[in-house]
């Protein structure tokens, strides 16, 4: 399981474009795999519920060429589809499931299509009853009409359809069975849903007539391929949209974001809210979807009433919504979007209880939900219950919480945002929202002593050393961890083994993304043994090499990320929570357990520092490391205000050990009885 952990921050400011639009990305693949001629699709979304559209239709014999994770090239070489070897996964996503549907009901083969233990719950009666009047062979394999669903060949007939929800979905699969029916099909929608395949129809060449609330399809006629441009994902962006208006103080600028009208229904709520948008659309090109870039500016928001007619055009915005409903001034009542509770989550249920654990006072109402806004938020640990936008919306909550909040169970993100954390931490401008994807540490992350550790207030006592390099902390604390029966943990180690695996595997160190890519794939694991702490980089212990001129020379550069550093906390702390330890580093008493009672800070003169690193036949600039260690932005090495200063210049280790113990004494530390220094 991966979390986010996120802190909170005063404001939301930069500039980014958010991934392709998901709705887009599944209706290109599928119509293009229906057109004559090759497609070349840019702008693509590779998230995981897009990639099993594409998988499906390579199945069902389309050449799908992935030239790169955004760009497709797609061609029917056979001008039909084939029937599928296997049974079509269709993953989490009721998106693909419904239009896939639509697209095989009226083939001459069968066909099976599963999907996840979500997807696997959800209701699929809204398209077989429609499909079924058409003349399709469909029949639901779960119980309540849910998937799997298994099609028999069958000829499909164009039929007149109201339908009974406004449900884009169900409206596009009965468009694309309509391709295949003889005759007309007629759809009638409650109101106006997302037109995405209706505009795809007319890019591929066959526009549909639209009568009122009533849309047509002639069955029977050909698409032409014809190259497609997605535009960035409005739903991905809105949370930044949301955010950005409701967080004071912001400015946030969205490029190439998708403003199909039939999509922005968040724009109008926001708007009425208070918030100040301004919208720019630089392409709309007749029938194609339009874009531009959005500026958002962060202003104070009032509460508002969300009506059912606006429902359609907001529903996966939701979530967002009710999130930041609760910074907002005043009641948000949201009505009529009893449809959320069978999305990937029942998302009213959900939202409601992630809300109540931030301290948000809000009633749950069978069609929606009361947000009472203005009150202060609370640090929470909440979970996403497998749905994206439940994650990503606490996420933006969480941004304004008294201090850092966990969001579990993140993997769902990448099903419609691959790198969304990356916009949260540049967006949010802190390092610190970090993903513990390292699954070793989970066992202590989820202990019930995890709220203390993350508070840096350590489970068993620990000694919290720290100095400048060669300051002759590490043999004091060797030496102290061993008067006291405990383990020794020289935190430097790890940022040496770091810097090791990264110049071994030749990495430009300068280079932040080169450096954050070669770090979240390494497996880094401290064990202590032997009541001393060992590091192992993807399985390999540095050894002497630890401590190599080179590594001397870089690893202060290194520690200085502090997303490396946020990472590694996490660890450090880990480490105390089934032991009590002396640790010895640079930031242990101000940042890594600045809760301790236990703390030191050896210092010595810079002269005399140098020579004992010269006696140690060591190659190291430990001034230029100490300048780096002190001037660095993230946790710089420093003294903290309740740390015992020690200068070690003209003591030797046993003085300097013995006056810790009798300090540690003092201060309550349990030192054994006779614990005398060698
Ligand atoms: O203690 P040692 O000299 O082995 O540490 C190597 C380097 O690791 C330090 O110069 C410093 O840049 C970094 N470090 C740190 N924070 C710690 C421990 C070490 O930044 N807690």
């Amino acid at each position: 399981m991966k979390s986010f952990l996120v802190n909170p921050t005063t404001r939301l400011a930069g500039e980014i474009a958010v991934p392709g639009d998901k709705s887009i990305s599944h209706r290109a693949v599928i119509l293009a795999s229906l057109a004559h001629g090759p497609t070349e699709v840019t702008g693509f979304l590779p998230s995981e519920d897009c990639l099993c559209t594409l998988r499906a239709f390579q199945a069902l014999g389309v050449d799908i060429e992935v030239q790169d994770p955004r760009t497709l090239s797609i061609e029917n070489r056979v001008h039909r589809l084939s029937p599928a070897r296997e049974a079509i996964d269709c993953g989490n996503s009721g998106t693909m499931m419904r239009l896939i549907a639509g697209v095989l009901a009226g083939q001459p083969f069968r066909s099976r299509l599963l999907g996840d233990a979500s997807l696997s719950r959800r209701p699929m009666g809204r398209i077989i009853e429609p499909l079924g009047r058409m003349g399709a062979r469909i029949r639901a394999e779960g119980e309540k009409g849910t998937p799997p669903l298994a099609l028999e060949p069958a000829r499909l007939h164009g039929i007149e359809y109201e339908l009974p929800v406004a449900s884009a979905q169900v409206k596009s699969c009965l468009l694309l069975a309509g391709l295949t029916a003889e005759g007309m099909t007629r759809i009638v929608e409650p109101s106006p849903t997302r037109d995405h395949t209706e505009r795809l129809l007319a890019h591929f060449g066959l526009r549909p007539l639209r009568e009122g609330r009533a849309i047509l399809v002639q069955g029977g006629l050909s698409l032409e391929a014809r190259d497609l441009v997605i535009p960035g994902d409005f739903s991905s962006a809105a949370f930044w949209i949301a955010g950005a208006a409701a967080i004071r103080g912001s400015e946030v600028r969205i490029l190439g974001v998708g403003l199909n009208p039939t999509r922005t229904g968040l724009l109008n709520v926001l708007l009425r809210m208070g918030a100040q948008i301004e919208e720019s659309v630089v392409d709309a090109q007749g029938d194609g979807e339009p874009r531009g870039s959005l500026l958002i500016r962060g202003e104070k928001l009032r509460g508002t009433k969300i009506e059912t007619g606006e429902i359609p055009n907001l529903i996966d915005e939701l979530p967002v919504l009710a999130a930041i409903a609760a910074l907002a001034e005043g009641e948000t009542h949201i009505r009529g979007a009893e449809e959320l509770r069978v999305k990937e989550c029942d998302r009213i249920r959900c939202m409601v209880e992630n809300l109540r654990r931030f301290g948000v006072p809000v009633d749950e109402l069978p069609d929606g939900m009361i947000v009472e806004g203005g009150h202060p938020i609370r640090a929470a640990r909440v979970r996403s219950f497998g749905d994206h936008r439940v994650a990503m919306a606490c996420s933006i909550l969480a941004l304004r919480a008294d201090g850092r909040s966990r969001i579990d169970d993140v993997e769902c993100v990448d099903t419609s945002y691959p790198g969304f954390l990356r916009h949260l931490e540049k967006l949010s401008q802190t390092a610190s929202p970090v993903a513990t994807d390292w699954k070793d540490y989970l066992p202590w992350m989820q202990s019930r002593a995890e709220r203390r550790a993350l508070e840096g207030a350590p489970q068993f006592p620990v000694v919290a050393i720290d100095g400048p390099s060669a300051s002759g902390k590490s043999t004091a604390a060797k030496a102290l961890a061993q008067v006291l029966g405990i383990a020794y943990c020289n935190s430097g180690l790890v940022y040496r083994a770091i810097t090791w695996s990264l110049i071994g595997k030749g990495l430009a160190l300068d280079r932040e993304m080169v450096f954050k890519t070669a770090v979240r794939q390494m497996k880094i694991e401290c064990r202590i043994e032997e009541n001393e702490l060992h590091v192992q980089v993807d399985g390999k212990e540095p050894g002497e090499e630890a401590r190599s001129p080179i590594v001397n020379a870089a690893v202060s550069r290194v520690a200085a990320s502090s997303w490396l550093r946020e990472r590694l906390l996490p660890i450090f702390r880990h480490l105390a929570e089934d032991r009590s330890l002396v640790m010895e580093g640079r930031d242990i008493g101000t940042a890594v357990f600045p809760a301790t009672r236990f703390k030191f800070y050896i210092d010595a003169d810079p002269k005399v520092r140098a020579q004992r690193r010269q006696n140690q036949g060591e190659t190291d600039s430990i001034e230029e490391r100490d300048w780096e260690d002190r001037s660095r932005a993230a946790a710089p090495l420093r003294r903290a205000a309740d740390a015992v200063l020690l200068d070690s210049s003209e003591m030797t280790v046993e003085e300097v050990v013995r006056r810790m113990r009798d300090e540690l004494r003092k201060r309550g530390f349990p030192v054994p009885e006779g614990a005398s220094v060698p």
